[in-house]
């Protein structure tokens, strides 16, 4: 009897059916194995495409905005098109301390408090 008690309960992660043979096994079945990491595949990627969605869309606010190779907007206007500021590719500071931020080839740099002045950059910086 106490010995059943000490004995940690081994179900599938899949199915909850309960689990003989291997201490180390965590599925009944290929089955359930294939099917429990297909699942969170799909979670992962579902949270990746979510956020990607969010930067592609920043991407053409910023593009949409961008006329010759600088250019003004008030933060409003973006917010307008529904730009995520929390959302970017990559951070530049300058040596005088201006931070771009951007989305892709396109990024922004405060002006003043409300507006910022947007910029397209040709090539690839790691
Ligand atoms: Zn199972």
């Amino acid at each position: 009897m106490e010995k059943e008690i000490i004995k940690t309960k081994r179900i599938c992660l899949e199915c909850d059916e309960k689990l003989i043979g291997r201490k180390d096994k965590k599925f009944c079945s290929d089955q359930c194995r294939t099917s429990f990491f297909n699942r969170m595949n799909s979670d992962q990627s579902k949270f990746m495409k979510n956020i990607n969605n969010i930067l592609r869309k920043n991407r053409k606010i910023l593009e949409s905005m961008v006329s010759g190779r600088s250019s003004k907007v008030q933060r409003f206007e973006l917010l307008d098109e529904g730009f995520k500021f929390s959302y970017f590719t990559n951070e530049y500071i300058t040596k005088t301390g201006k931070t771009y931020r951007f989305c892709y080839e396109f990024g922004y740099v405060p002006v003043d408090i409300n507006s910022f002045m947007i910029v397209q950059r040709k090539e690839y910086i790691d």
